[in-house]
């Protein structure tokens, strides 16, 4: 899924995935939106963000 990067970031959001192509430096990310998956996850490793892109 190919999400537009935007010039600011998303509100509320804090992310540490500073190998990803939206994240900005603060743990930023300016993705257009975001996916997260994990249906019925019963714990915090269960879930994933699928918007994820590599920055290189
Ligand atoms: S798209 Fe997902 S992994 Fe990438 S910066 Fe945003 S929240 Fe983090």
């Amino acid at each position: 899924m190919d999400i537009d990067r935007t010039g600011t970031p998303i509100p509320r959001v804090k992310c540490e995935v500073d190998t990803c192509k939206y994240w900005e430096s603060g743990n930023l990310c300016q993705a257009q939106s975001i996916e997260i998956t994990g249906r019925e996850a019963r714990n915090v490793h269960s879930t994933d963000c699928s918007t994820f892109e590599n920055r290189s």
